[in-house]
């Protein structure tokens, strides 16, 4: 599986780098929460390890975020305490099952286990979305059009997954900073822009006369034409 690892802690880091590559799962490792909603967005994976407490961002909240752009991503909350509020705030956040740390090696694996079987018994779900001729494969980041296959960034990726999610409504530029870049303020809003100027000449059959990833006058982006 493809593990996501949130945890500050280094050597608890390392630790579980080592342990979860060792019974051979693909690993990236995170130390704060900003960084963790930015990866889980904008990359595919099949399990999230997260710590409760972080910098930057608790694992509450950066649960909850992941969830409302991947929802049927699998989450695994490590809490430190164990208190019944933590759970309850973690199960509220979206969070799928727990583990109380410090936890058993044998333990871990085993409930890493359960979430490994129901993703081979699960149908694999393919992402993919079509829209005037363009045929974009978000779980491979690419996009077809006329044939020709275009590889797309991770921040097209999110960008497009965002738009579709949202499709009933424009997307603000902050909104798309803060989900898909998983930051605010910091960069310019014109980034967005040229992201969106580039992904556009992938993807639009006319990038001057867009009708996949619309500008909405004073409002944003939105999916498709009205
Ligand atoms: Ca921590």
């Amino acid at each position: 599986m493809r593990i996501l690892v949130v945890e500050d802690e280094h050597r608890l880091r390392e630790g579980l780098v080592d342990l979860l590559s060792a019974a051979d799962h693909d690993v990236t490792a995170v130390g704060d929460g900003r960084t963790a909603v930015e990866t889980g967005i904008s990359e595919t994976f099949d399990l999230v390890l997260l710590d409760l407490m972080l910098p930057q961002m608790d694992g509450i909240e950066v649960c909850r975020r992941l969830r409302q752009s991947r929802p049927s991503l699998p989450i695994l909350m490590l809490t430190a305490r164990g208190s019944e509020d933590e759970k309850v705030a973690g199960f509220a956040a979206g969070a799928d099952d727990y583990v109380t740390k410090p936890f058993g090696v044998r333990e871990l694996l085993a409930r890493i286990e359960v979430f490994a079987r129901r993703a081979s018994s699960a149908p694999a779900e393919r992402e993919i979305l079509e829209l005037d001729g363009c045929t974009m494969d978000l779980g491979r980041h690419h996009a077809i059009r006329n044939g020709d296959m275009t590889h797309l960034t991770a921040r097209e990726v999110g960008i497009l997954r965002w738009l579709h999610r949202h499709q009933n409504r424009a997307v603000s530029r902050s909104e798309l900073l803060e989900r898909v870049w998983g930051t605010s303020g910091d960069l310019q809003t014109r980034t967005v822009d040229m992201t969106v100027a580039k992904l556009r000449q992938k993807i639009e059959r006319d990038p001057t006369a867009p009708r996949i990833v619309v500008t909405v006058t004073g409002a944003g982006y939105a999916w498709g034409e009205d």
